[in-house]
């Protein structure tokens, strides 16, 4: 069997032929080859104009072109193609159109090799990818970049019914991006990206959806957000008859970083007044749910359990705020969370003082994930999972606004891949 066949087989290309592949010694090649497959037009075809897309006679002919294609047993594999020039009637002489690159593009990678470059940056870091297959770093990012910007392209966003929104850290600094979520049923992907945490960040997403000729009042009945002031103005007028809900997940998150203040504040007094470090290593065994304490984390809960303080008394605190979530009714449920804020304003425990006061603002928000629990039973009440967050962490290490972007989409955004004839990863 010859490669030409392989080629045919996996690489089909309408209107051109593969001639004489050639095996060149490469020093910049893995192995220190590559493997050269020349290309020319099938005779008698008339190439397509990249101005206008239709067919016209040559002009001329171009110098030969290399185009990276995905590589065959550790050898790198290269298309080299003289382009024609077209004498176009409307567009005059035009470079051809060639279908193994993007339309109008000038890249040298083959888009079967950018998919596959593309796809092995979903399971490796960008840097892995680029050690593995000898190319740069920036050849990785342009690769996924452009299966991106496809993707986003030729996304569905007609089926969005639940959003969530999140901002996260991001670089240095005070420096935050929004997140838009899809969120329902099974269906979890990120469904836009900007920098900030501001309202405007997050108008960003409804202008997207406008664009993309989505109504957002129509469509979106269901919004999870955390306490953020501006997201909670900008989801009061733009889906203003939406259910607004704060989950679960940004309520603990903002209790539990409530105990912790009081825990370091207390543990620093009392290494101040040369008490035992009783709080010492005590931080996840206050923090974590208790079915996923260890054996050594709940007996040392127990034994701190036992001290007559500000923390403990914190912890048991949020304890009972956890409860919340097991009544199914909104009445009682709402009866629960006074009940707390009343109990916790009573207390001389200051930041979840701070807290309860923020809960009982929002008291009604708090309550529609009740009322979301009745008509829409899983999925977007569980808030934003812990796998998501995950995926951020491969994005944080860029230092540009662009590439974290790009990797969030990719990673997250369940984009649609190019259509192909063959898998090559
Ligand atoms: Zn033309």
């Amino acid at each position: 069997m010859y490669l030409k066949t392989l080629l045919n087989l996996v690489h089909p290309v309408k209107g051109f032929v593969y001639t004489k592949p050639t095996l060149f010694p490469d020093a910049h090649h893995p192995n220190g080859f590559r493997v050269e497959v020349a290309m020319r037009a099938r005779t008698g075809s008339r190439g397509i104009c990249s101005g206008c897309g239709q067919r016209g006679g040559t002009y001329d002919t171009q110098p030969v072109r290399y185009f990276d294609f995905p590589p065959l047993w550790g050898l790198a594999v290269v298309l080299a193609y003289a382009m024609r020039r077209i004498n176009c009637p409307r567009c005059g002489v035009k470079v051809e159109q060639v279908p193994w690159i993007e339309p109008g593009s000038k890249s040298h990678m083959t888009l079967a090799y950018e998919g596959f470059l593309a796809r092995w940056a979903k399971c490796l870091s960008w840097k892995q990818v680029a050690d593995a297959f000898w190319v740069k770093w920036d050849t990785v990012y342009r690769a996924v970049e452009s299966s991106v910007s496809y993707g986003l392209q030729h996304r569905e966003l007609g089926s969005v019914t639940a959003v969530g929104i999140d901002e996260v850290a991001h670089g240095k600094g005070h420096n935050y991006l929004t997140l838009v979520y899809q969120l329902n049923g099974n269906c979890r992907r990120l469904l836009h990206v900007t920098q900030g945490r501001t309202a405007r960040s997050l108008l960003g997403f409804f202008r997207m959806l406008k664009r993309s000729g989505v109504d957002a009042r129509a469509s979106i009945r269901y919004v999870c957000t955390d306490m953020w002031q501006p997201y909670l103005k900008v989801i009061a007028k733009k889906l203003p008859s939406a259910l607004h809900i704060l989950d679960r997940f940004h309520i603990v998150a903002n209790a539990n970083k409530a105990v912790d203040e009081i825990r370091a504040a207390e543990a620093k007094q009392l290494k101040a007044e040369g008490y035992e470090p009783v709080l010492h290593q005590t931080r996840w065994c206050l923090l974590k749910r208790k079915p996923n304490l260890t054996q050594k984390q709940r007996a040392r809960l127990k034994d701190l359990l036992q001290y007559q303080l500000k923390t403990t008394r914190a912890y048991l605190k949020v304890q009972a705020l956890h409860l919340l979530w097991n009544y199914t009714s909104p009445t009682w449920a709402g009866k629960h969370l006074d009940a707390w804020c009343r109990d916790v304003m009573r207390s001389r425990l200051e930041p979840l003082k701070k807290l309860a006061r923020s809960l009982r603002k929002h008291r009604q928000l708090i309550l529609n994930w009740f009322e979301a629990k009745k008509q829409y039973s899983s999925g977007i009440v569980e808030g934003m999972n812990a796998n998501v967050k995950l995926g951020y962490k491969r994005a944080y290490g860029f230092r540009t606004f662009e590439a974290a972007q790009v990797a969030l989409y990719h990673q997250l955004g369940q984009l649609p891949e190019r259509p192909t004839t063959h898998r090559f990863y």
